[in-house]
């Protein structure tokens, strides 16, 4: 039976360090403040918000809630990121995407100062990842390294599939596994023969967008297996790219959906608040 990679609890153990740190920051004088801006009120929106906004109470951090209504401008949201931006109370800067359609969500991440974009999708923090300068890392695929470092997955020299090229997940996934020293594949939607590529994986990362896609036709014997997807089935269940049930059978270690790579999304935020402060210093 494979070893099931914990997200709750080692999201837990990030969120008490993280604690531990705000409270030191506190006492030398700074209160750690992360401004959330929402615009429109998507569900799925209103929940990730909800959540961070947890999160930071837990951890001590200051949260800022900006919630705008959907007819918002984007020179309005715009305006709104600049006087944060100048701001020196506020230390972490997080737009809610996606943003309305009439609102350029690119423009959007560029006018972010890069020392306080704490979901690292500014192209500086994305440049400053693929060169090994320091930088804000994008929130999942940090969680997930974090989850295999803490559980005693071994990275370097091993091969590694990464499904799925997106700017959030894959390509950040690919680049820190790079930086881990393994030889990363990253797969997507024009790969030929994706099944005898993904079996190459020692480590298989699914960042498909497609509920339970990833069988074991997928999967080498023994492989780790991680399941960024997060869906929600007909009988509103969540699950992920991944069948759990087909493939646990045949990996060494996976990733369940829920309370595998979600919880870790967050508590890298909360570490990136944390990070912002010396980032700014
Ligand atoms: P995306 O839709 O932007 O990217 C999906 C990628 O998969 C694309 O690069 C595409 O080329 C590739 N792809 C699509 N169909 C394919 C196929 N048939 N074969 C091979 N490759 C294919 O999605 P994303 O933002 O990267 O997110 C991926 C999944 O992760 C989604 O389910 C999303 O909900 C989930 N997600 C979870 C978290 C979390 O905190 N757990 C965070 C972000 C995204």
């Amino acid at each position: 039976m494979a070893v099931l990679i914990d997200g709750k609890k080692i999201s837990t153990q990030i969120k008490d360090e993280c604690k531990e740190k705000a409270a030191a920051l506190k006492v030398a004088g700074t209160e750690v403040t992360l401004a959330v801006i929402q615009v429109g009120n998507d569900p799925a929106s209103s929940v990730y918000v909800r959540n961070k906004k947890k999160a930071c109470e837990y951890i001590g951090i200051r949260s800022l809630a900006y919630e705008l209504p959907e007819e918002t401008t984007e020179t309005e949201l715009l305006d709104l990121i600049k006087e944060l931006n100048g701001r020196s109370d506020v230390h972490g800067i997080l737009v809610q995407l996606p943003v309305p359609k009439h609102i350029d969500a690119d423009k959007v991440i560029l006018t972010i100062a890069p020392e306080k974009d704490v979901d690292g999708f500014h192209p500086m923090n994305v440049g400053a990842l693929c060169t090994g300068e320091k930088g804000f890392v994008s929130c999942t695929p940090a969680g997930i390294i974090q989850l295999l470092k803490r559980s005693g997955v071994e990275i370097d020299g091993k091969e590694c599939v990464v499904i799925g090229r997106s700017n959030i997940v894959g390509k950040p996934m690919s680049l820190l596994l790079l930086r881990e020293n393994a030889t990363v594949t990253i797969a997507h939607s024009h790969t030929a023969h994706l099944k005898e590529v993904a079996k190459r994986a020692d480590i298989l990362i699914a960042a498909v967008g497609k509920p339970k896609m990833i069988n074991h036709e997928y999967i080498k014997q023994g492989a780790v297996v991680i399941d960024v997807g997060i869906h929600r089935n007909a009988e509103n269940k969540l699950c992920g790219d991944v069948d759990f049930d087909d493939v646990e059978p045949i990996c060494s270690a996976i990733t369940p959906v829920p309370g595998g790579v979600g919880p870790m999304t967050i508590a890298m935020l909360m570490h990136n608040c944390l990070e912002s402060v010396s980032l700014q210093k």
